[in-house]
């Protein structure tokens, strides 16, 4: 029997609440990291953790994706904090998102993003899966997405039954006594820097319009962090730019506008053929004839002659070469879209569309009722039209080419590519518009 005990008067020395029941430090925090933090701290069985979580998380499964996504109901969760400090309010990613549309979950994978600082306290929010932040704005340091000891994915070890945060080499994220306390010496920063990023993103989301690509692209996170701009510093500090291994194999274009050009100039007519994302004929301003037929003019000159003199003697490539070629008509140019890249082709449809009468109720936010809404919508759209057609006619000229000249396969330079375009039209009201695009290659082309 411990005589120290039975001098206490009962209770002096438990503490004021359950463990783990304190949750003020915890401001901003994810639904994953409240499950992370609430699994970790109360040695949950498997249907004890089920039931407090509402989703049962398979082995196999990725926790943090499931538990993004649920609908179930996380009452159970929010009972582990009887005087409501967990808010429900920074769950939901589009708190966080930077872009207006909807957010593309079909076209990006879903990795766990964290700063190993607030991992010793099982912190984790979703201002760390945001495009465009890349270092922890409290503590200051570089996010991370693998062990650090091992480079492993975070979450590789809950496929072997290890618990969040434990990687299979044995190192170990999670730091028990400070998950107990949380980082409460961090939280005024947690607040401003919050508070802050939350109404900067609310008004990059009116400004910003996302348009993604149709189709899964595993490099989605290379061109979304490429598109956002950063917060500004005094609302959200510590963020250094664009880490060079993202920026590496992208190519970001920006398509601004002048007040002085005359803004009437390329205008694609309604019915060019361009808002189908079937690939046909289609009729372009015959003020385009210039940067196509460049294109046109770059890719012959990638060729040795002898593959030249091949092409125009044999029928088949004769055929394929007609199908790459731009008619100059009465009426402007017309250009076969079938060496695009399909996923290219359903953006310039999807671009084209919006410049058309809206089929939409005037209530839904699309980038067509917002174009509706800024006078200078129409030109820079158009030049973003101009822009993808541009480099989806070159990349997609250079693979239909390719499978006639395999020479262009020897070289770096001339070496044929996949690319998917993802698109950011930026309508500030009152000021002039712009909008910006990303290029991600696609694995297995580069
Ligand atoms: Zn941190
Ligand atoms: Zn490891």
């Amino acid at each position: 029997m411990n005589a120290l005990l039975n001098l206490q008067p009962a209770g002096k020395y438990l503490p004021q609440r359950l463990l783990g029941e304190d949750w003020t430090a915890y401001e901003g925090c994810s639904r994953f990291g409240v499950s992370w933090r609430a699994s970790r701290l109360n040695h949950l069985t498997k249907n004890e953790l089920r039931s407090a979580l509402g989703v049962s998380l398979r082995v196999h499964e990725n926790p943090f994706e499931k538990l993004t996504h649920t609908q179930a109901s996380p009452s159970k969760l929010l009972e582990l904090s009887p005087d409501q400090t967990i808010d429900t309010k920074h769950w939901p990613m589009e708190f966080w998102w930077p872009f207006g549309g909807p957010i593309p979950w079909e076209a990006m994978p879903w990795r766990l993003r964290i700063c190993p600082a607030c991992a010793r306290h099982c912190y984790h929010s979703m201002l760390f899966q945001a495009p465009g932040v890349h270092h922890c704005p409290w503590h200051r340091v570089a996010l991370i997405e693998s062990c650090p000891r091992c480079d492993r994915p975070l979450l590789a070890g809950t496929r072997e039954g290890l618990p969040i945060g434990a990687c299979p080499c044995g190192h170990d994220m999670v730091d028990y006594v400070e998950t107990i306390e949380g980082d409460s010496a961090t939280l005024k920063k947690k607040q401003d820097a919050i508070e802050g990023y939350g109404i900067w993103a609310a008004c990059s989301r009116r400004v910003s319009y996302l348009v993604p690509p149709t189709q899964y692209d595993a490099r989605a996170w290379h061109a979304l962090h490429g598109l956002a701009v950063p917060a500004p510093n005094a609302l959200l500090p510590g963020q250094h730019g664009l880490p060079n291994m993202l920026a590496s194999d992208l190519i970001l274009e920006r398509v601004s506008m002048e007040r002085a050009i005359r803004h009437n100039m390329r205008q694609l007519s309604p019915k060019s053929g361009l808002e189908s994302p079937k690939p046909s004929v289609v009729a372009l301003p015959s003020s385009w004839k210039d940067p196509l037929t460049h294109i046109g003019a770059e890719l012959t000159r990638m060729l040795p002659p002898s593959a030249l003199k091949r092409l125009s003697s044999d029928p088949n490539s004769r055929s394929a070469m007609r199908h790459l070629s731009i008619f100059a008509g009465i009426n402007g140019l017309y250009l076969h879209t079938e060496s695009l890249e399909p996923t290219t082709l359903h953006m310039l449809s999807s671009l084209a569309s919006a410049l058309q009468a809206d089929r939409h109720k005037a209530k839904e936010d699309t980038l067509s009722t917002r174009a509706k809404a800024h006078p200078l919508a129409p030109p820079v759209i158009h030049r973003t039209i101009l822009r993808v057609l541009s480099r989806g006619y070159a990349d997609g000229a250079r693979v239909t080419l390719g499978r006639h000249a395999p020479e262009l396969y020897d070289n770096a330079r001339t070496r044929p590519k996949t690319r998917l375009p993802w698109v950011v039209i930026c309508l500030p009201p009152k000021l002039l518009p712009s909008a910006r695009i990303a290029w991600t290659p696609q694995p297995g082309t580069v």
